[in-house]
């Protein structure tokens, strides 16, 4: 078959999700294959099991770390399938995945388990230095309370999971997260794209963010609608 992974630059790739709702749904999955270590951002859901052992048998690796953006269902319950891999997320996406928490992992509507713990929390500004990459950790609640990005700055590149899409792509807000915070955490985004003049944006789904200096004026579009929204909802 083809490889069912996207080379999106050397040592950097992705396996996108897929849109077959509900049981056919996964976010995308991001893989850096650093000089020591390889690092799987969101595994992505139970859907993704074949994609992810094709990729990492091709790749001659296998993920040591697993970082999840976000504790949703279609981000992380395919981290099952390496049972070997360190575990990682935000401090409030580790409460509620290993409590199992429906309301905020969404998982049992989808009629979907999963067995995996998460062990390691993230810090705010924490590096993740692989040597050829650095991953930068940014906590981000708002779409969950547990959300986080990673800013990648050997390729000036952000992985935004479900707190900020390709305009005029919103997020939505569920259980534990706020309207509030997300536009407080695109705030802080923006300000970093502006600063960095950040390239790629990659985020959870659909498509991604290219010649991201071009798109700013449409992204504070959005941040002007994620406004508007919270307004009507007071
Ligand atoms: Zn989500």
């Amino acid at each position: 078959m083809d490889n069912p992974y996207i080379e999106l630059a050397p040592n950097f790739y992705t396996i996108p999700g897929e849109r077959g709702w509900p049981q056919q749904f996964s976010s995308h999955s991001y893989i850096f294959v650093g000089e020591e270590k390889t690092v799987l951002v969101d595994p992505g859901c139970i859907t993704h099991k074949v994609a992810l052992a094709d990729t990492f048998r091709k790749l001659g690796k296998d993920p040591d770390l697993i970082i999840v953006t976000h504790e949703h269902w279609d981000h992380m319950t395919a981290a099952d399938y390496f049972p070997h891999a360190e575990k990682a997320c935000s401090k409030f996406a580790i409460d509620a995945i290993n409590r199992k928490d429906n309301e905020r992992v969404r998982h049992e509507q989808r009629g979907i388990s999963y067995t995996s713990k998460f062990d390691r929390a993230l810090e705010d500004g924490e590096v993740i230095d692989l040597g050829n990459f650095k991953l930068e950790v940014l906590l981000t609640p708002g779409h969950t309370a547990g959300s986080l990005c990673l800013y990648e700055s050997t390729r000036n590149c952000l992985v935004t999971g479900d707190t900020m899409f390709k305009p005029p792509m919103l997020s939505g807000i569920f259980g534990g997260g706020s309207r509030k915070e997300h536009i407080r955490s695109l705030e802080r985004l923006f300000k970093l794209s502006h600063e960095k003049a950040v390239q790629t944006i990659y985020p959870g789904h659909d498509d991604f963010i290219t010649r991201a200096p071009l798109c700013l004026d449409a992204l504070e579009e959005t941040l002007e609608r994620a406004r508007e929204d919270l307004a009507e909802s007071v």
